[in-house]
C-alpha cells in the first residue's frame, strides 16, 4: 500500500487547520472522500441529472442505469444473493428504523423480546425502544465486561422462544470492539430469532459477507466508507422483505394507485418511496470501487498496523487511560487522560490541526457503564500515515506537560 499515493486521492487532506497540516482522526464519525467519488457526484449533476425510473428520455435512462449499477455493486460488496435484496436508505439509522417500523410492527407483539447490546449506537437502541413502547415488547441488553467486550454467556442466557429479534453492531463506534457476530447470529437462529447487523463501522474495516454470516438484515452508511452522506443500504433476505409491509407511502413504492385500493411495488422499490439521493447513490459506487481496488484485506491489515503503532506510542503518555481494551478491535482508540477533560483535550488538539471526536459518541448507555461522561476518540483510516500518529502522540505529550 502506497499511502502517499492514496493520500493524493483525497483533496481535503491537503490543507492547514489552525496553521498546521490537517490530521484527520475522526474517521469513525465520517470518512473523507476520494477524488473519484467527488468526480462521480459532479459528473452526475453536470451531465446526467434527471429523475430515475420514470423517464424514457436519455438522461433519465443514464441516471437510472447508474443508480441501479450501484445497487448491483452493493449486492456484490455484501455478497448478497440478489440485487433486489438491497434497499437504498439515508444511512444506517434509516435502515434500522425501516426494519423496526415494518418488520417490527408486523411481527413483534406484546411480551416478545428484542435483544441489543450495551455497545450500541443510539440508532440501534432508540428505534427498538420506540417499538417496544408501542407494542408492549421487552428490550433486553447483552452486558459488556471491563474490556468492552460482549459477555457471550450472558447473551445466550437472554435467548428464549420469546426472542424475536437480535440487533447488534459488528464493530462498536465508541470503543472499536469487534463483536463475534457469526456466533451471535448462530445462537439467535437456534431460537428462531432474526438478526440485524449494524455494519456502520464494519463496512470500512472488514469484508462483509451476508451469506457467510447468514444475517437476516444488515445496514450500513456510504459516508463511513468513503462515499457521500445521506445514502446507505439495507440488506434483507428476500422472503423477509417480501413479507414486510412498505415503509413510507408515495411514488415509486406502488404498482397501482386507486381510491378503491392501492397495490405495492415489488422489492426493493416497495421500500423506496419518493425521489432518492440519486447523485449520491451513483457516487456511492465509486466509493465501493475505491475500496475494492485497494482490497479490504489490505486496508484492514494496514489499519491494524496503525493501531499497533499508536497503542505502542500512547503507552508513554502520562495518565493515558484506554477505554475499551477488547482483544479484537478495529481502528478506534477511545481514551482519557487523567486530570484533563476530554473537551479540553479535543480543543487543544484541534489547535494543532488534529481532528478527534470527544463526548459520548452516541453511546450514552455504554458511557454510563464505564461511569464516564465521554472519551476522546481517535479513529484511523487507510489514508492516515504513521507520521500523523507520531505527531498526534507528541501533541498529547505537550498538552499533558501544559496541565502539569
Ligand atoms: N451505528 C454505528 C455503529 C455507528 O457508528 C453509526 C454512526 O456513527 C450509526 C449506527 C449511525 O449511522 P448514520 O448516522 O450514518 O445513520
Amino acid at each position: 500500500m502506497d499511502i502517499q499515493e492514496i493520500r493524493k486521492q483525497f483533496p481535503i487532506l491537503h490543507q492547514e487547520v489552525n496553521g498546521k497540516p490537517l490530521v484527520y482522526f475522526d474517521n469513525a464519525a465520517t470518512s473523507q472522500k476520494p477524488q473519484c467519488v467527488i468526480d462521480a457526484l459532479t459528473h452526475y449533476y453536470e451531465t446526467d441529472n434527471s429523475n430515475i425510473h420514470r423517464g424514457i428520455h436519455t438522461l433519465a435512462e443514464r441516471a437510472t442505469t447508474a443508480f441501479e449499477n450501484t445497487r448491483k455493486a452493493v449486492a456484490k460488496f455484501l455478497n448478497a444473493n440478489e440485487t433486489e435484496e438491497i434497499i437504498f436508505t439515508k444511512g444506517t439509522t434509516e435502515g434500522i428504523n425501516l426494519v423496526a417500523t415494518t418488520y417490527g410492527r408486523k411481527f413483534i407483539g406484546a411480551g416478545d423480546e428484542i435483544i441489543v447490546s450495551a455497545l450500541e449506537h443510539h440508532s440501534n437502541i432508540v428505534p427498538w425502544q420506540m417499538l417496544c413502547e408501542e407494542k408492549g415488547a421487552v428490550l433486553k441488553v447483552i452486558p459488556v465486561n471491563e474490556k468492552g467486550e460482549l459477555i457471550f454467556e450472558e447473551y445466550v442466557k437472554l435467548l428464549s422462544d420469546k426472542t424475536k429479534l437480535v440487533s447488534v453492531n459488528y464493530i462498536s463506534n465508541a470503543l472499536g470492539t469487534i463483536n463475534p457476530v457469526k456466533e451471535i447470529i448462530n445462537a439467535a437462529h437456534k431460537v428462531d430469532a432474526k438478526v440485524l447487523i449494524d455494519a456502520a463501522q464494519a463496512a470500512p474495516h472488514v469484508k462483509l459477507d451476508v451469506k457467510a454470516l447468514d444475517c437476516d438484515f444488515m445496514a450500513f452508511s456510504a459516508h463511513k466508507v468513503y462515499g457521500p452522506t445521506g445514502v446507505g443500504a439495507l440488506y434483507g433476505k428476500r422472503d423477509l422483505l417480501e413479507a414486510m409491509p412498505p415503509y413510507q407511502g408515495g411514488g415509486e413504492m406502488i404498482k397501482d394507485v386507486s381510491f378503491s385500493g392501492t397495490t405495492y411495488n415489488d422489492i426493493p422499490y416497495k421500500f423506496e418511496a419518493g425521489t432518492p439521493n440519486i447523485g449520491e447513490v451513483i457516487a456511492f459506487k465509486a466509493a465501493i470501487d475505491f475500496v475494492e481496488n485497494l482490497g479490504q484485506e489490505n486496508i484492514a491489515h494496514y489499519e491494524d498496523e496503525l493501531m499497533a503503532y499508536a497503542n505502542e506510542l500512547l503507552k508513554e503518555v502520562p495518565g493515558f487511560t484506554p477505554i475499551g481494551t477488547a482483544d479484537k478491535k478495529a481502528s478506534v482508540i477511545s481514551f482519557l487522560i487523567e486530570g484533563i477533560h476530554p473537551f479540553d483535550l479535543g480543543q487543544l488538539l484541534d489547535a494543532k490541526g488534529i481532528a478527534v471526536r470527544t463526548g459520548h459518541h452516541c453511546a450514552q448507555p455504554l458511557m454510563e457503564i464505564f461511569n464516564i461522561e465521554g472519551t476522546v476518540r481517535a479513529s484511523f483510516s487507510v489514508y492516515n500515515a504513521k507520521e500523523e500518529i507520531k505527531y498526534f502522540v507528541d501533541a498529547l505529550q505537550a498538552v499533558v506537560k501544559m496541565f502539569k
